[in-house]
């Protein structure tokens, strides 16, 4: 969740979780996605709708953070899903281990969902920058 600056940059302010029924296992998650969608709708309404859906994130646990033709095909589906009112998603990827993870983030392009599993997703890397506020 997060906006889009005057420049372009994509701000990411808030990160939610699976939530408490995700499905967690080796190689794949089922996020909890009633849960999810309240967060969204939390988290738009408290903002007043300056921050928005944005993308997705997930870890590849001890992998890499390249996309798989899964995470693709997900990219290009909440690009081409009306409700997500999101035409380049981001989707950001963190592989490794605990306390050596990586991070991909990229931003899709153009896509087009193909037959099962493939499509078609073109997307560029973004740079990451980190920002801790002051409190
Ligand atoms: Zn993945």
């Amino acid at each position: 969740m997060g906006y889009r600056g005057n420049n372009g940059d994509v701000v990411v302010t808030d990160m939610i979780d699976a939530g408490d029924k995700a499905f967690h296992c080796r190689y794949r998650f089922i996020p909890d996605q009633d849960y999810q969608l309240g967060e969204i709708a939390r988290t738009y309404l408290e903002s007043d709708g300056l921050v928005t859906y944005l993308g997705d994130w997930h870890t590849h646990p001890n992998g890499s953070t390249e996309l798989s033709l899964l995470d693709r095909r997900t990219l290009t589906k909440i690009a081409t899903t009306d409700e997500s009112k999101n035409k380049e998603p981001i989707m950001v990827v963190f592989g490794g281990s605990i306390g050596e993870f990586d991070v991909n983030p990229v931003q899709l392009v153009s896509g087009q969902l193909r037959f099962w599993p493939f499509s078609t997703c073109n997307f560029i890397p973004l740079s990451l920058e980190i920002y801790v506020p002051d409190n």
